[in-house]
């Protein structure tokens, strides 16, 4: 079977509609597309428990600010068709910008608690552009669940309260992070690198490694900790410009004062011309 596309928001959401009328489990993987083993782990993860399997491939223009990279974010839509058929996707929905926003678009979904901090205090308006996609892409695809990774902690998050706030039927899946060999997590934006910033990138998750073997020798204090892995940064990514590194309540996105039972290490870093994000999830007594 190959894989159906639907460009028109319209044909998706009559198309949804009548999945919804047979009683289909339809499953929804939200992407910008240039797929790597992240997204089809997520894919895989959703082709065993759907009917239908639907991957959206949208690069949101309302989730990037004036000085962020829409204008070159990468793409490769034949490619991402032939690794969508190897994944079993049944409906590809790739919708155009000018189809999903019109030029006077006025409404927003916006999640405040949740987007104080982290990628919400340095990209002010991506969340809102987030949220607002998302809701689109459910109310357009009618899925029963979607899939959506854990290395966007809190855009998971930000979606969690998204739907259970505002009712809507959908049910919302985590699924962990997908890293290189030799421990980057994987994301679209990795391709920007030079081949030096490349080898050194990994580097950004070992300063994660370090501040969890911290925590389990008994350190409590976030700032001993930040300043651990930022002089951990300062040695190993001298080429990296850090954007933010926070040790945050996993659920409240708040920072802490002290760690807890659990606390969320969080990190963005420029490295030239990308923009990486990675977090560890620290759980005591696990
Ligand atoms: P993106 O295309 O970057 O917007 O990502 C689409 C979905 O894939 C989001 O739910 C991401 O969290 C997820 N994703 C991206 N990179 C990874 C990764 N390395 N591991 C797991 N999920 C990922």
């Amino acid at each position: 079977m190959s894989v159906r596309q639907i460009r028109e928001p319209r044909a998706m959401q009559r198309t949804g509609l009548g999945w919804k009328r047979e009683g289909k489990v339809v499953g929804l993987v939200p992407t910008m597309g240039y797929l790597h083993e992240g997204h089809l782990s997520l894919l895989h993860w959703a082709r065993e428990r759907c009917d239908i399997l639907v991957l959206s491939i949208f690069v949101n223009p309302t989730q990037f600010g004036p000085a962020e990279d829409l204008d070159n974010y990468p793409s490769d839509l034949a490619r991402d068709m032939a690794l969508a058929q190897e994944c079993g996707v049944d409906v590809l929905f790739a919708p155009r910008t000018d189809a999903m926003y019109n030029p006077d678009h006025g409404t927003w979904v916006t999640v405040p608690d949740l987007t104080r901090h982290l990628c919400g205090s340095s990209r002010p308006i991506h969340f809102r552009g987030v949220a607002t996609v998302v809701c689109k892409l459910f109310n357009l695809v009618q899925p029963s669940f979607s899939v959506f990774g854990e290395k966007d902690w809190q855009q998971l998050a930000v979606i969690r309260k998204m739907v259970r706030e505002l009712d809507m039927p959908v049910r919302v899946e985590g699924r962990p992070i997908v890293r290189e060999a030799d421990g980057l997590a994987m994301s679209s934006r990795n391709v920007y690198m030079t081949p030096e910033e490349r080898s050194a990138a990994p580097h950004i998750q070992k300063g994660l490694g370090l501040l969890e073997n911290l925590v389990r020798s008994g350190e409590r204090d976030p700032k001993v900790l930040r300043e651990a892995v930022l002089a951990y940064y300062a040695e190993h990514l001298p080429m990296g410009r850090l954007d933010y590194l926070e040790l945050v309540d996993p659920w409240r996105i708040e920072p802490v004062t002290r760690i807890g039972a659990e606390v969320l290490a969080a990190v963005a870093m420029h490295m030239g011309a990308s923009r990486l994000i990675d977090n560890r999830l620290i759980v005591l007594g696990s």
